[in-house]
């Protein structure tokens, strides 16, 4: 490692003790915005880098609620506020167990970066909580709900901050946490992304953070005149963004051929088509089952407790959580002739599994770029609310297609390398580094 970085990041380390999830998102970005820093002496000056790593505010809360049961249960809210120097705050909410002041550290870091490079105003966030959705009744939820935005709504606002979904926040979760929020303040404003059509969402919303991963893989598979028709693909995940995946590229003529949660993967080598693809949406949004019964219904092999990489595909769409790819499963990923992986998920491929990638110079979408398409059209339906005018489905469609097309363009810009490859590493994060970087110069020492 260069020796400036690792001075950087010793530095990260020291402030920041226990937090390895957002070491490692900060180490990344380092690595390759460090060397291109030092050529532009005005960012190091002004210590953007060492400030874009700082967040602005976070916030820590009890969220105390009543289980069916009768019971008291008690869990932590987080809202990490990282960077707002080129728009308001925005990013997703997290509900899992695994949720820890770290991990959301990564996210919104991650995050200020990714809502740069879609071109739109949006500064970065991220926030959530360790409540665990899975097997809690639709009360409960809804009383977690309604205690975690009774404190968040002071801190949040359509100018302000305007967090959306992610892991375990869902249409169902946007929905309580939005009739909290307006209950409180008694107004009806934009203040949550992923609101449902009737109510102030946007079309594409649900379907938008698959749909960009693939068109970003499109995009980047055109560089060599190719594509996914007909090509064999493996998606991890079963919740939104993996659903929503395998429905694109189906539509583009893919095959998806594994499907995962947190328990197991399953494998269909004759393919998950329209009508099975129907039945996992049923399965987990509103039943709200596991993977494995997928294989019990039509009769295909289930792995528990393993990934689905060891599976032969041309292209890898990680699409359920950090980590979920090391070393090993990248090179048994490449040794089975897989050219593209486009990360659907956030920061799913570790340094090791990254580094595989780029000493065989295949195409790899880093999940800043490739997912950003959920929160551009998160940006979309931000835009929706204040003109009071929804678009139809074809006009967001075509807007995220152009959005992801640009954030490609961005990337081959910042990150072509004298022998053509393309590192989308570098080339997105100094794509989206540059105008928060120059936002924060205008703006002075704030
Ligand atoms: P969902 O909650 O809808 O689905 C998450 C999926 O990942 C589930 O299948 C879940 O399985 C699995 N999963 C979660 N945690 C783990 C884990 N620790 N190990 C193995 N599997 C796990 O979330 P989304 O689809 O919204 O999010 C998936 C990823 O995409 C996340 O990394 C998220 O940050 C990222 N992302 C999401 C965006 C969005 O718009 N929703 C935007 C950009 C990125 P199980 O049901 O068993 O928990």
């Amino acid at each position: 490692m260069d020796s400036r970085v690792k001075q950087f990041m010793a530095k990260i380390e020291a402030k920041n003790p226990a937090e390895p999830e957002f070491h490692q998102a900060v180490m990344e970005v380092a690595e390759t915005l460090i060397p291109y820093i030092e050529e532009h002496p005005r960012y190091k000056h002004a210590k953007i880098l060492e400030r874009i790593a700082e967040p602005e505010r976070i916030i820590i809360f009890r969220v105390p609620w009543m289980n069916d049961k009768g019971e008291v249960e008690i869990n932590r809210g987080f809202r990490i506020e990282m960077n707002s120097a080129i728009g308001p705050y925005k990013g997703g909410l997290r509900f899992h167990p695994t949720v820890n002041l770290g991990v959301l550290k990564f996210l919104a870091f991650e995050q200020v970066l990714k809502n740069s490079l879609t071109t739109l105003p949006m500064g970065g966030g991220k926030g959530g909580s360790d409540f665990d959705p899975k097997g809690k009744s639709d009360n409960e939820v809804m009383k977690f709900c309604q205690s975690f935005m009774t404190e968040l709504n002071r801190h949040i606002g359509p100018n302000t901050d305007i967090p959306a979904g992610d892991i375990g926040v869902g249409g169902r979760e946007i929905g309580f946490l939005f009739g909290q929020y307006k209950r409180i303040k008694n107004e009806f404003t934009g203040v949550l992304t992923g609101k449902g059509l009737e109510w102030g969402g946007s079309l594409i919303r649900p379907e938008a953070t698959g749909y960009g991963a693939v068109y970003f893989a499109e995009e980047m598979l055109k560089t060599k005149g190719d594509s996914l028709k007909g090509k064999t693909c493996v998606v991890s995940g079963s919740g939104n963004v993996a659903q929503y995946t395998t429905e694109k590229i189906n539509e583009l003529g893919g095959k998806v051929v594994t499907l995962s949660d947190s328990a197991g993967f399953i494998y269909d080598p004759k393919g998950i088509d329209k009508e099975k693809l129907a039945y996992i949406m049923e399965l987990k949004n509103i039943k709200r089952g596991r993977i494995s019964e997928y294989a019990e219904r039509y009769g295909v092999e289930y792995f528990n407790g393993e990934r689905p990489w060891k599976i032969k595909a041309f292209a890898a769409f990680p699409s359920a959580t950090q980590n979920e790819i090391n070393e090993e499963e990248a090179r048994l990923l490449i040794s089975n002739g897989c050219k593209v992986v486009s990360e659907g998920a956030n920061m799913p491929s570790s340094p090791e599994a990254i580094e595989v990638y780029l000493e065989h110079k295949i195409l790899y979408g880093p999940g800043k770029a490739a997912n950003a398409g959920g929160v551009a059209v998160s940006g979309l339906e931000m835009t929706q609310n204040s003109m009071r005018l929804p678009w139809s489905r074809e006009e967001v469609d075509r807007r995220l297609q152009e959005i992801m097309k640009n954030i490609h363009s961005t990337c081959v810009k910042h990150g072509s390398e004298e022998n053509g490859y393309v590192n989308y590493v570098k080339g997105a994060n100094i794509g989206g580094f540059v105008k928060v970087a120059d936002a924060m110069l205008a703006q002075g020492i704030v």
